[in-house]
């Protein structure tokens, strides 16, 4: 049966423009568009290892002839703009987005969250094609309610912290928390983004992601990327884990976040990207407002959940404390809490998430363990060398 869109019209193939493929997101939408739907992705990035498995052994899959991979730095390569042209769709996850490099490399940070994804906005805007950028939550930076005093009955009042895509503002610390390069950057090319498509007619689609959570996100320091590399906390927390140390919790862990699956997310992604109509010129939020915990909960929670898929009893000391300044090091600053308005995607799109934190947990842990624990093991056992 042919597939349709959400207004009942036949979905005809596309070729996407992918940069940033190879990435976490990348990864999942290129296993979905590659085994659900006709479309094919040039596939841009400068790591193809979460993706190999989509596109070696050649001409083995159903789907070889439709993904083609090419490894490009998008900083300084003239083969980018013939792939835009080719292409009816833009779809840029390139970002360096770890907060660990906030503060530690904000040029980095700065240059590769909007210097370079410059070219890529003004090509699609030259040449009359559809852009879906990612930006992030982030850029609505800290709530309103983390102004008010500890004791005010208004922080309880969810105008004061529930984020809407076309009311919220955005706040962000002092210019020394160099945290907010990241934010600010994301907020000067959504901007810049959002210009295009007033004064030039550019087609665009900007994605807001709450901490999307799953299956290869970054990476486990020392096994598959730096012994001192600090990721995202998914991956934080279940290094934590598969060694058998205590999770650290950052400044209390009080800071609370809403984590959707991943899953949920690339099917609101799938959406936007054959819904043309119904997702141009917005901005939306990609979240899920019901698994809201404090950083110390996802702890918790996983902490337990590792448990049962490992089939390990929980180590005596689960969690310590640690200063953002021992973590992150100087400049360091944290959005309070994050909870997604969803009032524009599901009138669009009619989309929402499913999964539950316990239930995504699982997958997730099943994943890393599966995945991790031997390599850890030898890791661990091999004496250190002298
Ligand atoms: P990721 O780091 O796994 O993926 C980014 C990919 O971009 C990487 O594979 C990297 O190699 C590639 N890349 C970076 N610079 C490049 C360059 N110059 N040339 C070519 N490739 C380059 O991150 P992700 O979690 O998949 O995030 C994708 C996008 O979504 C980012 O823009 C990020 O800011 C945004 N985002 C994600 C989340 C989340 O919850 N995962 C939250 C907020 C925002
Ligand atoms: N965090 C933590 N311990 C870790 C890693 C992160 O307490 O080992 C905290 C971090 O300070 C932040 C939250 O977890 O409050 C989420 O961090 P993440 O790296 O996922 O990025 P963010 O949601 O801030 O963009």
């Amino acid at each position: 049966m042919a597939r349709v869109d959400l207004d009942g019209n036949p979905i005809t193939p596309i070729t996407i423009c992918m940069i940033g493929a190879g990435g976490f997101i990348g990864s999942h939408l290129c296993e979905k568009l590659m085994s659900e739907t006709p479309h094919t992705v040039l596939a841009v990035d400068v790591y193809d290892d979460k993706i190999r498995h989509l596109i070696e052994p050649q001409g083995s899959h159903p789907w070889s002839s439709r993904i083609e991979f090419h490894r490009i730095n998008i900083k300084h390569d003239s083969r980018l703009e013939g792939l835009i042209k080719m292409s009816d769709l833009t779809v840029n996850l390139a970002a360096i987005c770890t907060p660990a490099d906030y503060n530690t490399r904000p040029l980095d940070t700065i240059y590769s969250n909007f210097i370079d994804a410059l070219p890529v906005v003004k090509y699609c805007s030259e040449n009359s094609k559809r852009l879906i950028h990612f930006s992030t939550c982030e850029v609505y930076g800290k709530t309103i309610g983390c102004f008010l005093p500890k004791d005010s009955p208004l922080r309880q009042d969810p105008a004061y912290y529930v984020l809407k895509e076309d009311e919220s503002p955005c706040i962000f610390g002092p210019i020394e928390k160099q945290r907010w390069s990241y934010a600010c950057a994301k907020q000067l090319i959504e901007r810049l983004i959002y210009a295009e498509g007033a004064e030039n007619g550019l087609e665009f689609t900007i994605v807001r992601p709450f901490n999307w959570i799953g299956p290869r996100m970054d990476f486990i320091p020392g096994i598959d990327g730096p012994s001192e590399g600090v990721p995202r906390v998914l991956a934080c927390f279940s290094n934590n884990l598969l060694r058998r140390e205590p999770l650290k919790l950052v400044d209390g862990g009080q800071s609370q976040r809403t984590f959707v699956y991943i899953k949920d997310a690339i099917e609101a992604v799938l959406l936007m990207i054959e819904n043309p109509a119904r997702a141009n010129g917005h901005i939306f939020n990609v979240g899920n407002p019901n698994n809201e915990v404090t950083v110390r909960q996802l702890a918790e929670m996983m902490t337990d959940v590792y448990s049962k898929v490992s089939g390990e009893p929980s180590v005596e000391t689960p969690t310590i404390d640690v200063s953002s300044k021992e973590f992150y090091g100087e400049g360091y600053d944290d959005s309070d809490k994050r909870i997604p308005d969803m009032t524009i995607i599901n009138k669009q799109l009619g989309w929402n998430p499913k999964t539950s934190l316990w239930d995504l947990l699982e997958s997730t842990l099943t994943y890393q363990h599966k995945t991790y624990a031997e390599a850890i093991k030898k890791a661990i056992s091999k004496p250190a060398a002298t």
